[in-house]
């Protein structure tokens, strides 16, 4: 594992550098600065600088409208990208095309669906939802109980999916939706795109403990999806489901570990301002946090050195996930601390960016920003795969330790001649 830029690659990243600087502007002091009114606007006309510029989609072949970067250059401008302050994904519907969707399409798609839905996730006009969780079937996610029944060249889909992140601005959906009931469990499952945007689809608002709407639930009443719009064939939605998921660990470890390290720099900047720098169990709890992004960015470098092997996502990827997701709620944790009582005082900016540390240019002694993050970090341990399961796939897929039982034991009363027994 060599995990040191070549010449090239350390070249290209001060070009990256000095275009996010060119397009950026000398005003730029990172999109945390810009003020409520600024923001949309910035959001619309960055979307459009990047996918000019290649680095909406750069890991995506040019054919499809990508950057057509290798994985290395791709982690290069994401880390970039974070270090600048400037958002990799403008939308809240962006990481669902750009991350999730996109590679799927490419990898199990027939050349109709990407000539059809490729360039128009790149432009905006088709935003995604990823439709996997239902009421009984979260981490269990080959529960679906969704119904599709074919008729005629097209499916008619009845059931509920819950918990779509940006499901309130998508118009249309990927999901997971059962075909075939004879069969259990991930066999009889189907992966299919279906516009929200028609009779049979409901979607309603959830309001998360921010009060913010970030998420929603889909309701499919008699909704319809094209026979073409399968993807990867009938039956085979486990594995096109799971494939996905793989695709969701993709270059942005790096950029995640910069992110936290500009958190810590916050947090410091809020440590000094509360005078809580002084005090020797929140300095030792601030180190702590300087060294838990060292960790993330060793695991980071690990996971990309990987990738540029050949090496598939593998159950290691856990590690990282648990890591981060335990961190991000001890780093946020320890700003309400810092700010004490003046926590319960919502004063100065709110947090920008959902579910992540904040860009460059935040207020760090907002504690609004603060307890929003800290609320967000807490549903870090449930959604991608909850703490519980990532534990059980590094004890079993790791460590190799027996697998936990999955199906408990009947408790069944003994009969009266075995009481009598006794
Ligand atoms: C902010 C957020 C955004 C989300 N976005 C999306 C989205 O866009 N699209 C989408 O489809 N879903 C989304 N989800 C749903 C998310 O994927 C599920 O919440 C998650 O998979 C857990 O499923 P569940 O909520 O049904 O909990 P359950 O699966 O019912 O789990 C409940 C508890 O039991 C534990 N548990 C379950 N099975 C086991 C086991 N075998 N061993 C040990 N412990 C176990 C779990 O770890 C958890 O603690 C999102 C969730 C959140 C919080």
């Amino acid at each position: 594992m060599d995990l040191h830029y070549s010449d090239a690659e350390q070249r290209y990243r001060m070009e990256v550098r000095e275009l996010l600087a060119r397009l950026l502007g000398p005003d730029w002091h990172g999109f945390g600065a810009l003020s409520e009114g600024e923001r949309a606007t910035f959001r619309s006309e960055w979307r459009a600088t990047l996918l000019e510029h290649g680095l909406l989609a750069p890991g995506w072949p040019a054919e499809y409208g990508g950057g057509g970067l290798t994985l290395i250059e791709q982690s290069i401008v994401t880390e970039e990208l974070a270090e600048a302050g400037a958002p990799q994904f403008p939308t809240a519907n962006d990481a669902n095309g750009m991350v999730l969707l996109g590679p799927t399409l490419m990898h199990y798609g027939s050349a109709a669906q990407k000539a059809f839905f490729l360039p128009r996730t790149l432009s905006g006009e088709i935003t995604w939802a990823q439709g996997y969780s239902e009421p009984e079937a979260g981490s269990d996610l080959f529960n679906v109980r969704t119904r599709a029944v074919r008729q005629g060249d097209s499916w008619i889909i009845n059931g509920q999916k819950i918990w779509q992140t940006a499901g309130l601005s998508a118009n249309w959906l990927f999901a997971l939706v059962r075909t075939d009931p004879a069969l259990p469990g991930g066999k009889g499952l189907s992966f299919m795109l279906l516009p929200i945007d028609q009779p049979g689809v409901t979607v309603r608002g959830i309001k998360n403990m921010a009060g913010e709407t970030e998420f929603a639930e889909v309701f499919l009443t008699d909704a319809v999806a094209s026979d073409e719009h399968v993807v990867g064939g009938i039956g085979n939605g486990a594995q096109v489901a799971l494939g996905l998921l793989g695709f969701e660990r993709g270059a942005g470890g790096l950029a995640a570990a910069a992110a936290a390290r500009i958190e810590v720099e916050r947090l410091i900047e809020l440590a000094r301002a509360t005078g809580g720098a002084r005090d020797r169990g929140l300095r030792r709890r601030i180190a702590r946090c300087r060294a838990d992004v060292h960790v993330l960015r060793c695991l980071a470098l690990r996971s990309l050195s990987a990738g540029v092997s050949g090496d598939p996502p593998g159950p290691e990827s856990s590690v990282t996930k648990m890591f981060m997701s335990l961190y991000r709620q001890r780093v946020t944790e320890l700003a309400l601390d810092l700010l004490g009582r003046s926590a319960l005082s919502l004063d100065g900016p709110g947090a920008v960016a959902a579910l992540g540390p904040q860009p460059r240019g935040l207020d760090a002694a907002s504690a609004t920003a603060w307890v929003d993050d800290a609320l967000h970090a807490r549903p870090g341990t449930v959604y991608g795969g909850s703490l519980q399961i990532q534990r059980n796939t590094l004890a079993e897929r790791v460590l190799g330790l027996p697998r936990e039982p999955r199906q408990l034991p009947v408790h069944k009363e003994p009969r009266q001649e075995e009481r009598n027994a006794v």
